[in-house]
């Protein structure tokens, strides 16, 4: 369903100045933040609506559904586009040919099968390690522990350029299980980056739990609800 326009740019206005105000919160230059626009399931017209109000970065999690938006959106100058839904590796190819960014990688298979098909003529793929922080059965992600050794495999492949971690904690929790989730990923990330110097993208914190995921050091925010409303 497609939210109504002036609606998307005033969410957008409130979402950045709620990354705004958490920054000064928390003593962090807001430059540092980025705003992600998750718009999986929405129409093209709210991505266009958003683009109109000078937002550039977006992520989609269906992997169909994202390239057809992509395709429709080719014209548009300066979009960058994020993959941060589970992927299959059969479905790897559209991610090297349509993405900037993928969040979620958490096989090095897929990460092998994605540095084969980039073509040399983009520019490397970015992306972020997925970590099951809360160590969780059902869901996908690296364990804490053993992060560091998936990284380090990572450094030889050519097209893909690892910059940092992606997390999305457990639902339902409380805000103190929430903040030692956020916790623990900083601590981790500031592991990796001692390792490795070019680690820069923390990519952590939702609609419900943006300001606390600033506080723990989050470089992407990833929001959907909170631009384009409610999802069906
Ligand atoms: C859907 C989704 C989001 C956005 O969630 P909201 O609660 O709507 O802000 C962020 N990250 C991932 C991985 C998602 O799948």
């Amino acid at each position: 369903m497609a939210t109504n326009n002036s609606n998307i740019a005033s969410k957008l206005q409130a979402v950045n100045n709620n990354i705004s105000a958490s920054a000064a919160a928390y003593n962090r230059d807001v430059n540092s933040i980025q705003l992600l626009a998750v718009s999986k399931t929405k129409p093209v017209s709210d991505i266009v609506t958003a683009y109109e109000a000078q937002h550039r970065h977006f992520g989609e999690n269906y992997v169909q559904e994202a390239v057809d938006k992509i395709q429709q959106l080719k014209d548009l100058s300066q979009l960058c586009w994020h993959f941060i839904g589970p992927l299959q590796s059969n479905k790897s190819k559209f991610i090297a040919e349509y993405f900037d960014w993928m969040h979620s990688l958490d096989r090095l298979k897929i990460a092998k099968r994605l540095n084969e098909q980039r073509s040399i003529h983009q520019k490397p793929l970015q992306v972020c390690v997925q970590v099951n922080i809360d160590d969780e059965n059902s869901k996908a992600g690296i364990a804490p522990s053993e992060v560091l050794a998936f990284v380090e495999q990572l450094q030889s492949l050519e097209k893909i350029q690892c910059r940092g971690l992606m997390t999305i904690p457990k639902a339902g929790v409380s805000a103190t299980e929430r903040e030692a989730s956020f916790a623990q990923m900083q601590q981790l990330f500031t592991q990796c980056q001692e390792k490795f110097p070019n680690f820069d993208t923390l990519s952590m914190g939702m609609s419900d739990d943006m300001d606390l995921a600033i506080k723990y050091g989050a470089t992407i925010v990833r929001i959907g609800t909170g631009i384009f409303g409610s999802r069906n």
